[in-house]
């Protein structure tokens, strides 16, 4: 037998544009074959969500049918990567093909638990004399490849997506998202209908203790607890959502600050588990778009940018998961009262703009983002509760709900993160949703119970209604207790 190469999948599904398995399937000739493990350790981490990790098995799911189509498959695991691994090289020594197995490779992810992972998993692989490359694939601009002159991280985003801006006109940068055609070819000449792999699991292992569907099984046992309905999942809906976005960018610039009016791409799903990548988006856009140099392709490449920004802070600093980046503010005074979290949760709080984000989230596990900036400064600065709290609760109901992005975007929120918004500066609920959802559109959209209410009746106190409850706390008053609450702490 000839020698052939394996892919370890974990967040990059899709095959298009996957440069881990290009290069596998290249050296190897289309002698590659692909795994998943589940990692119970993951899927025991407080921040699980059964709704994310329904969509996440339906993209799975996805693959999978994929790769069986171009004559591979996937082969899936119910346990974490170095059982899985072992249980795998002892069906492969059973069936002589072990000494054929010459390289593994995996793509680079960022986050602490993944980081630790992965440096466990290359000396497991090394003790086994077996040869591993990682590649790039969920960022454009890895953290090592920019610091500032003395070699440090950006701890502010301005110079830091200034020099992302120069740095991805370089060649290296360039090349790298040209690569992506490949995966705009294989989408348009559809060539996702041919036999491109050369091998299969079935060719080297011949336990059929491995082929078990225990792929379906998850599917089905968690299907039963899902309460929101699961958008469509995989790469190719993913492609099919970047072609669409790509032909309505032009109102992105002026629309996508207001909720009602639909304008943001909503690729955060796909790019949460590499269904899509931030490189297949460039190119497209700049393919696509670019040439008319349009404001919005700018100011939506910012917002890509930040992700990029909160991967690296993430990485660098791989504390903020547990405590505020600012340090000063790491033991504030938080009210922290139980029932008014509660009611924030349920979208009961008597402000309509942040009860209608709360109810987006839980009905659909998505909520745009001026509104999460909303609710999450209602959390801390009107209601005094720790955005800890908060981003526990985001990751439990949200679909994209990312380590990196989440925890920049509370603490950004909580003014406790690295280049967040100063403390004093507090958002006016009333004032946002006067100015955000001016004709109530989106407001009643999710309080069907406010729809007979005149616009201008949405963003102030409602009192004379019965299906609505007035607001819990005055924002006034509760926004000189945060100021005082922050100022005890300032530096
Ligand atoms: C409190 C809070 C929590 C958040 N939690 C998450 C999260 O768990 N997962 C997540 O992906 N995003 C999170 N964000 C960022 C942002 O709200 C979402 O990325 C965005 O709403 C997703 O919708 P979209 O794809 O239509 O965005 P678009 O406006 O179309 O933007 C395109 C892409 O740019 C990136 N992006 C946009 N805005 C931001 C931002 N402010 N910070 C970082 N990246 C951004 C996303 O990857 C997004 O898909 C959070 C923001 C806040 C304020």
């Amino acid at each position: 037998m000839k020698k052939f190469g394996l892919h370890w999948f974990r967040r990059d599904l899709r095959v298009a544009g996957n440069p881990a398995l290009q290069r596998q399937f290249s050296l190897y000739e289309g002698r590659v074959v692909c795994l998943f493990c589940f990692d119970k350790e993951f899927l025991n981490r407080p921040d699980f969500s059964i709704n994310r990790f329904q969509f996440f098995l339906e993209t799975l799911d996805a693959l999978k049918q994929e790769l069986r189509q171009i004559g591979s498959d996937l082969l899936v695991l119910d346990t974490g990567p170095k059982e899985a691994f072992k249980q795998l090289f002892d069906g492969l020594k059973n069936s002589s093909t072990l000494e054929c197995l010459d390289l593994i490779s995996f793509c680079r992810d960022y986050e602490p638990f993944a980081c630790q992972r992965d440096d466990q998993m290359t000396t497991f692989f090394e003790d086994h004399s077996l040869s591993v490359e990682t590649f790039r694939d969920h960022l454009i601009i890895e953290p090592d490849e920019l610091t500032k002159d003395d070699g440090e991280g950006y701890k502010v985003y301005t110079p830091f997506s200034r020099k992302w801006m120069e740095l991805i006109e370089n060649d290296q940068f360039q090349s790298r998202i040209n690569s992506q055609v490949t995966s705009i070819e294989y989408y348009k000449k559809k060539k996702f209908n041919r036999k491109l792999f050369q091998l299969s699991w079935n060719d080297v292992l011949k336990n059929k203790y491995f082929l078990e569907d225990v792929l379906k099984q998850y599917i089905e046992d968690n299907s039963k607890f899902v309460d929101i309905p699961i958008p469509p999942a995989g790469s190719l809906h993913a492609w099919k959502s970047l072609e669409e976005f790509c032909s309505k960018i032009q109102a992105y610039g002026q629309k996508r600050d207001f909720p009602a009016q639909e304008a943001t791409s909503k690729f955060s799903l796909y790019l949460k588990n590499g269904s899509l990548t931030t490189a297949q988006i460039y190119y497209y856009l700049k393919l696509k778009t670019y040439k008319k140099k349009q404001l919005s392709q700018d100011v939506f490449l910012s917002e890509i940018i930040w992700r990029e920004f909160y991967y690296h802070l993430l990485w660098r600093h791989p504390r903020v998961e547990q405590e505020a980046f600012l340090t000063q503010y790491k033991d504030l005074k938080w009210a922290n009262d139980k029932e008014k979290f509660q009611i924030w949760c349920e979208g009961k709080t008597g402000f309509p703009i942040v009860d209608a984000g709360m109810r987006q989230l839980n009905q659909t596990g998505w909520m745009h983002n001026r509104v999460r900036m909303i609710v999450a400064s209602f959390l801390t600065k009107d209601l005094l509760i720790d955005w800890k709290w908060g981003e526990q609760y985001f990751m439990e109901k949200l679909l994209d709900g990312d380590v990196a992005a989440n925890n920049g975007g509370w603490q950004w929120a909580a003014s406790t993160g690295c280049d967040a918004q100063p403390y004093f500066r507090i958002f006016n609920p009333w004032t946002q949703s006067k100015r955000f959802d001016p004709e109530g559109v989106y407001i009643k959209k999710y309080l069907p119970q406010l729809k007979e209410y005149p616009a201008k009746s949405l963003h102030k106190p409602i009192l004379d209604c019965e299906a609505y409850p007035a607001p819990i706390v005055d924002h006034s008053a509760q926004r000189n207790k945060a100021l005082a609450m922050y100022k005890i702490n300032k530096k």
